[in-house]
């Protein structure tokens, strides 16, 4: 009896080049967290970094960030983020990195040198964090503009600035203030995320404001939204970033930032998701980010959807009227 031939399985690097040359109306961006990995990031082939932690940039020096502004040594941390920034802008030459200004909790500060005066909070996940810390403490978010400038001045002018945990237009404004202060007449890519119900409710002021980009942050969208604590055990097995609320909500956000000419996008964990990427595309978002790994699967499946969304358009073409 003749053989049958058995398709040889596809080795995981042709598997990888097969899918990084997809072609996506909706662009497939990373999150990245650690600078040293920008290139192997790049290497994914995806458009552009949709979130950039500061987080594990500044809290990995061991000094807090605030002790270091009072200490007049400003500079040192101008110079600590030039340099992870300006790395992972490097290995995207040509397209955008979405720096988000530092968003850690209070108790993450305690263990820093120069953090034993940080609050202790009975819930740090509702308390001093986010933008609404960072105008408090406006030194810092001045430092980090600056250290954005230089990059800038550097050539390297695809990195753009993104604003965690709004809840309300005038942090918006205020953030937007120190920006172009800092930046005077130069161009800066200006967004926000949305991981807040407030944000929600009042995206349609924001997108007046003057904003380049709205970024999902849906693992705080979800917290807030559903009332589960995401760093509590017990409550996890309720943790679900396709919850109808939430899906609602990316859906009303989506819908007015098009209004607005407002680009879309998400950079929680449920942007590697295949079920929330299909819907996020047919909700016409404009760019999704995964994790590096997850980049080969999401950008499988937004083609597929984009796919489906085409065929479905032509067959209501089709039907007889
Ligand atoms: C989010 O909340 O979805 C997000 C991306 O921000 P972080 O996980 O850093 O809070
Ligand atoms: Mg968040």
């Amino acid at each position: 009896m003749k053989e049958k031939s058995i398709e040889k399985p596809k080795q995981a690097e042709e598997t990888k080049r097969e899918y990084s040359e997809l072609i996506t109306a909706t662009q497939i961006k990373v999150v990245m967290d650690f600078p040293e990995y920008a290139e192997k990031a790049a290497a994914t082939g995806a458009d552009g970094v949709g979130l950039l932690r500061a987080e594990h940039m500044i809290l990995g020096t061991k000094i807090h960030p605030a002790y270091l502004v009072r200490q007049g040594r400003k500079q040192e941390l101008i110079d600590m983020l030039v340099k992870g920034i300006s790395t992972v802008a490097r290995a995207f030459d040509g397209k955008p990195v979405w720096y988000r200004t530092l968003d850690a909790p209070t108790d993450e500060f305690k263990s820093l040198e120069g953090g034993e005066n940080e609050p202790q909070e009975e819930n740090p996940m509702l308390g001093w964090r986010g933008i609404r810390r960072s105008l408090d403490q406006p030194g810092f978010l001045r430092a980090e503009f600056e250290a954005i400038k230089r990059v800038h001045e550097m050539g390297m002018k695809n990195v753009g600035v993104m604003i965690p945990l709004v809840t309300r237009v005038e942090e918006v404004r205020k953030a937007k203030e120190i920006l172009d202060d800092v930046f005077e007449d130069e161009y800066v890519e200006f967004g926000i995320m949305v991981e807040t119900p407030a944000a929600v409710w009042v995206i349609d002021d924001i997108c007046k404001l003057g904003i380049d980009f709205v970024s999902f942050g849906t693992n705080d969208l979800t917290q807030y939204t559903l009332a589960i604590d995401r760093n509590n055990d017990l409550v996890q097995k309720h943790y679900d970033e396709l919850h109808p609320a939430i899906l609602a909500e990316i859906s009303r956000v989506i819908k007015i930032c098009k209004r607005y000419h407002v680009q879309t996008s998400i950079c929680g964990q449920a942007g590697s998701k295949p079920k929330m990427a299909a819907f996020l595309v047919r909700q016409g978002i404009d760019s999704i980010s995964a994790n590096p790994d997850a980049v080969n699967q999401i950008r499988e499946t937004v083609a597929i959807t984009e796919k489906n969304l085409l065929l479905d358009a032509e067959r209501r073409n089709l039907r007889p009227q």
